[in-house]
């Protein structure tokens, strides 16, 4: 299936094409094709910086703050071609998540020292909501700020915070006041991750990656020039940028490379007189997972592009989410299935068992489980794929209201 857009948006296409093929780095190319997980911050740094001489760096901030000023049809042109050519997507926290946030929500100044920054690609950022003991219920976060004259002082934990060990910057929710509901007495500051007091340690995942972390303050000092709106008043702000956030996490374009990249790999797996590829078992497999993943295509063509829907009552996102994370587990099973044994980092290959390019492709294949494993992730981040089926029993269904 070929998806059709309009002739201005084919030539955007090429145009989008034709630059990341010039202008991709080799290193961070192989990165992304080879489905590795753990991408040092400087690809991130240095690939923010090609994209932000371009003018392509934040497409969906308003121009004057070095946005695109893009047609709808042109974001999605964008970011599908991103995926299809093996480059990284925009940095997801600062670019897609505080910028916004920032524009909608901060002062001149702060807009001024962070902005151009975050754009360049200059500035990595991290997002410190979740606690110990919040999580799916945000809302109950503990950990405090207190203000001292023109600071506040935080003590407390900040728990899964991915990046938080390359990030310079930190946005995050701090418990202000605890008198209320509490979703009040909740404020968002701008913490500098070296601020004497914070500590950021590795928390490893299921299959050993370093990605996410425990952050702890004590007694950290945050100017009061970096909260973002008023005291008390963060959770519109925050629920604001978890609105942001659960968009693109279907991954369909990225999860379409990753189907790709499975049938070439497929293709050259000896299986029976054949290859793999025409194994009637695992064609099958494939087929239902490639049209389930062509399905949530037009479902999010059609959300992103057609009048919106009474019947989806704005649960749109929970939709993508939940199925595009589920899809993207099983391609990423299918991959581990399809090397067998192979997949596994502890294998050994034995040198001259294979042809040397199918050996490549099997040393590739290492890092298959260690994706299946990390990618388990997927239905937990960015509200928890049950949370996200709460949210549509209530829109759609009318439950629990
Ligand atoms: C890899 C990874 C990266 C992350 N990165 C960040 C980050 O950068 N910054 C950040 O702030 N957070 C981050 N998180 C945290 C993430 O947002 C939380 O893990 C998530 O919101 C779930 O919260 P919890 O882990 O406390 O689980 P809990 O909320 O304790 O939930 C435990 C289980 O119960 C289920 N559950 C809970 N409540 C309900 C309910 N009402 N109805 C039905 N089921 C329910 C959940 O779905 C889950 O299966 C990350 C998490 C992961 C795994």
């Amino acid at each position: 299936m070929d998806i059709r857009f309009s002739a201005e948006g084919e030539a955007f296409r090429d145009e989008v094409r034709t630059f990341i093929r010039n202008n991709l780095p080799d290193d961070i190319r192989d990165w992304v094709a080879g489905e590795r997980i753990d991408m040092p911050s400087e690809y991130q740094r240095r690939w923010q910086r090609i994209l932000a001489e371009k003018g392509w760096g934040a497409p969906a901030w308003p121009k004057e703050h070095g946005g695109a000023g893009w047609t709808d049809e042109q974001f999605y042109i964008f970011e599908r071609e991103l995926a299809l050519n093996d480059a990284p997507r925009v940095l997801s926290f600062g670019i897609q998540m505080l910028g916004p946030t920032l524009i909608e929500f901060g002062n001149e100044e702060q807009k001024r020292k962070f902005l151009p920054g975050t754009l360049r690609g200059d500035y990595l950022w991290c997002q410190g909501y979740s606690e110990p003991n919040a999580g799916s219920d945000l809302a109950s976060l503990k950990t405090k700020a207190v203000q001292e004259g023109d600071h506040y002082v935080i003590n407390g934990s900040k728990i899964w915070t991915t990046e938080a060990h390359h990030a310079d910057w930190m946005f995050g929710l701090f418990r202000t006041d605890s008198s209320g509901k509490k979703q009040e007495g909740i404020t968002f500051l701008l913490v500098d991750m070296k601020s004497p007091g914070l500590t950021v340690r590795p928390l490893l995942m299921f299959e050993g990656t370093h990605e996410v972390n425990q952050v702890f303050f004590d007694n950290v000092k945050v100017p009061v020039t970096q909260r973002v709106g008023e005291e008390g008043r963060g959770w519109t702000i925050a629920k604001y940028l978890l609105s942001l956030e659960r968009f693109g996490t279907a991954e369909v374009s990225r999860t379409l490379a990753t189907i790709a990249r499975l049938k070439r790999l497929a293709a050259r797996i000896p299986a029976g007189d054949g290859v793999l590829l025409d194994d009637p078992d695992f064609a099958t497999r494939l087929a239902d997972a490639e049209m389930e993943l062509r399905a949530l295509e037009l479902t999010e063509l059609r959300f992103l592009f057609a009048p919106p829907s009474p019947e989806t009552g704005g649960a749109e996102a929970s939709m993508l989410k939940i199925r595009g994370t589920e899809i993207q587990q099983e391609v990423f099973g299918l991959t581990v299935d399809a090397l067998s044994h192979f997949s596994l980092a502890t294998t050994e290959i034995e040198p001259g068992s294979l042809p040397p390019d199918l050996e490549n492709e099997f040393m590739r294949g290492a890092r298959a489980s260690k994706v299946h494993f990390n990618f388990r992730k997927t239905s937990i981040y960015a509200g928890s794929n049950e949370i996200q089926k709460n949210i549509i029993a209530k829109a759609v269904l009318g439950l629990g209201r």
